[in-house]
């Protein structure tokens, strides 16, 4: 053969190699030809086609292609939608990097695309029980119903003591509520510390089915300004308002070691609010039922945390670090004033009329 014939020859050769390559890559299950898609489920040949692919060629592209593909939505990344240097004078990022969500640190935009696709329902348990029925209910739905997480479905989960006296109250489009008339407890505390239980078990029977995210809050509070899709994640925290800026050894946690919800001096993240608590429904089920364990722990052993329910939350936080935080203008106390790192106030407290609303002060 002459040396055209070999240059020919070869030139043939090579392409054809990149031919059958490209075709390779491009087949949906990477059958192509003699290469079968595996039917064994422990091996998916696609999974390793796609990492031997992006090894090659690692800029991401092929997967985003991938995923347009599969109907798959691609996971939003921290960095995209969160930026922390946009509030240096607060903390934003824990010491097991959690983003704390403050106004100005998130942009909404971003995460409304996103979670449109998703198409989420998100849930809301609150309790009124006695005298916190006719004194905080309405205003809390009314408020409710205008800022949480609106352009989204929402279901208002509302637990009442007497189902006859619910307001009635008409809701957006995308809003739906459902009332259940549960047992009221003798004293407050009580009252406070089984909605663990009574979460719980929402959740196992029929919650978890019904919405991908869920919320749960205290009634005497009332929404001031859009609550939405940036608060959501696997495990949501609440830093409570008049302790974000103390030193964890001032905190008011459970001190003595005989309390399930016991937290050394020394120890201890932030002081969270038990007002707002949050994430995916299996996330907020094990945080109920582990503190009711404690609570009920407490019983036993004759001992009543400082602060209750929400003593044990404190200690499930400081064991299962939350993966989201928010800041303390989520649940604004007037009472404090309003300093400057209180950019927006999302929930403002409602004044506290202990002596009018709890049966056994
Ligand atoms: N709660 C209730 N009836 C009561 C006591 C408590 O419905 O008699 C519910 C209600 O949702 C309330 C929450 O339990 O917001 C926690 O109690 P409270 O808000 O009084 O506690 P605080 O926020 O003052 O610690
Ligand atoms: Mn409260």
């Amino acid at each position: 053969m002459n040396v055209k014939g070999k240059v020919i020859l070869s030139m043939l050769l090579v392409s054809t190699v990149i031919v059958v390559f490209w075709e390779y890559i491009n087949s949906p299950e990477g059958s192509f030809l003699w290469i079968y898609h595996s039917k064994n489920p422990e091996v998916d040949a696609s999974s390793v086609q796609d990492w031997w692919f992006s090894s090659w060629f690692n800029n991401g592209y092929q997967e985003e292609e991938e995923d347009i593909k599969h109907g798959r939505e691609k996971e939003l990344q921290l960095q995209d939608w969160f930026d922390p240097k946009k509030r240096p004078e607060v903390v934003t990022v824990t010491h097991w990097n959690a983003p704390v969500v403050w106004e100005g640190t998130y942009n909404r935009d971003i995460l409304e695309k996103y979670y449109a696709k998703q198409e989420i329902t998100v849930g809301l348990t609150v309790f009124a029980v006695g005298r916190y029925i006719e004194h905080y209910l309405e205003e809390f739905i009314i408020s409710a119903n205008r800022y949480f997480m609106v352009g989204h479905k929402v279901i208002f989960y509302i637990m009442v003591d007497d189902v006859s006296q619910m307001p009635l109250i008409k809701l957006d489009p995308l809003r739906s509520l459902k009332v259940f008339e549960i047992k009221p407890e003798k004293r407050w505390q009580d009252i406070s510390m089984m909605r663990m239980k009574t979460i719980g078990e929402h959740i196992s029977t029929h919650i978890q089915h019904e919405v991908d995210f869920l919320f749960c809050m205290d009634v005497d509070q009332t929404f001031q300004d859009s609550f939405g899709v940036e608060t959501l994640g696997q495990l949501v925290a609440q830093l409570q308002a008049w302790w974000y800026k103390e030193d964890p050894d001032k905190f008011t946690y459970e001190r003595r070691e005989e309390s399930a919800a016991y937290i050394p001096f020394g120890q201890g993240d932030f002081y969270y609010h038990a007002a707002i608590f949050g994430g995916t429904p299996i996330q907020v089920l094990n945080l109920t039922q582990e503190c009711f364990k404690g609570i009920l722990q407490d019983k036993k052993n004759d001992i009543e945390a400082e602060w209750h329910d929400e003593s044990h939350l404190n200690k499930y936080f400081l064991l299962n670090k939350p993966t989201k935080i928010l800041s303390p203008e989520y649940c604004w106390d007037y009472h404090i004033g309003l300093p400057t790192d209180i950019k927006t106030v999302k929930i403002a407290w409602q004044t506290k009329e202990y002596s009018v609303v709890r049966n056994n002060v």
